[in-house]
């Protein structure tokens, strides 16, 4: 198959096509050789983060957050954790709900931490609540095949 998949580079937002059988082989930006995989959540403000959503053909799966929400930073190393085995297979996002306040309230994200999984350029699940690793990966893995 030559069919490719288009993934943002998250270090300077440029879409890069890829084959979509060798996303998991270390693909780099063309732009700026960043590796497209860091085995780590991408922090993105609410224009980052539109971008991505507008220009990923990998579902986004997001953490919504707040520094001063206790419980989103107990579930954050869990999260951060969750992204080396979740990519390639999708990209992890942190978005601040002070930093992109508009956007949490369009979203209607009413508690925090809240996970939501977006596919297809449209959030397709939501779960609030903090999670263990196990919970987060278990959810995000059926949330995408349903999606
Ligand atoms: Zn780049």
């Amino acid at each position: 198959m030559n069919e490719s998949i288009r993934i943002v580079c998250p270090a300077c937002d440029a879409t890069n096509r890829v084959p979509a059988a060798r996303r998991g082989e270390g693909p780099r930006c063309g732009a700026c050789k960043a590796a497209l995989f860091q085995a780590r959540p991408v922090a993105l403000s609410e224009k980052r983060f539109r971008h991505h959503l507008r220009n990923s053909d990998i579902p986004l799966l997001v953490d919504f957050w707040a520094s001063w929400c206790g419980p989103c930073r107990a579930m954050a190393p869990a999260f951060e954790a969750a992204a080396a085995q979740l990519e390639p297979r999708m990209r992890l996002v942190k978005v601040s709900t002070e930093e992109a306040a508009s956007l949490a309230t369009e979203l209607a994200i009413r508690s925090i931490p809240t996970l939501a999984l977006f596919a297809g350029g449209r959030e397709v699940a939501r779960q609030p609540g903090a999670m263990p690793l196990r919970g987060i990966i278990d959810w995000a893995e059926g949330a995408a095949t349903s999606a």
